[in-house]
């Protein structure tokens, strides 16, 4: 089966996948500082003072199997991934902050704040990335192309 066929059935637990590791790093993450506040307000963020950067040595990976063999297939969450956005929470891997790696992320937050929320920015995203695959994704190209150094 497609996984764009595949995907209604994955979609419910890659949303409270996502819920949960969002929480998480809500709970454990910081605050941005003044300038990393003004670069999340140059890319059109409505409440950039909700964002919270978790810094960490690995990715979390989905428990269940299904979940995390969709997301190998896909491209996501792979060994090279530098950030995450799920929600208002940026998970940054450790050593890879930059002001446009954090520029690129806070486009995804405001991609959500779009979307209203992680469901209906992972519906939207993950049924593109079964379309068209990573690379000419439109949500990265948005991102990309607010990147700022
Ligand atoms: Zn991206």
């Amino acid at each position: 089966m497609s996984l764009e066929a595949w995907l209604p059935q994955l979609l419910p637990g890659a949303v409270a996948w996502a819920e949960t590791v969002a929480a998480d790093a809500a709970a454990t993450g910081r605050a941005l500082s003044n300038s990393e506040l003004s670069v999340a307000s140059r890319v059109g963020i409505r409440f950039p003072e909700m964002i919270r950067l978790r810094i960490l040595h690995q990715f979390p990976v989905p428990e269940d199997p299904r979940l995390e063999e969709a997301a190998r297939q896909l491209g996501l969450l792979g060994p090279e991934m530098r950030g995450l956005t799920l929600g208002y929470s940026i998970l940054v891997r450790e050593g890879c902050l930059s002001t446009r790696l954090l520029s690129h992320e806070c486009r995804h937050v405001y991609q959500y704040e779009q979307a209203g929320g992680i469901a209906g920015f992972l519906s939207e995203y993950l049924q593109s990335v079964a379309r068209v695959g990573c690379d000419d994704l439109p949500f990265e190209e948005d991102a990309r192309a607010h990147e700022v150094e």
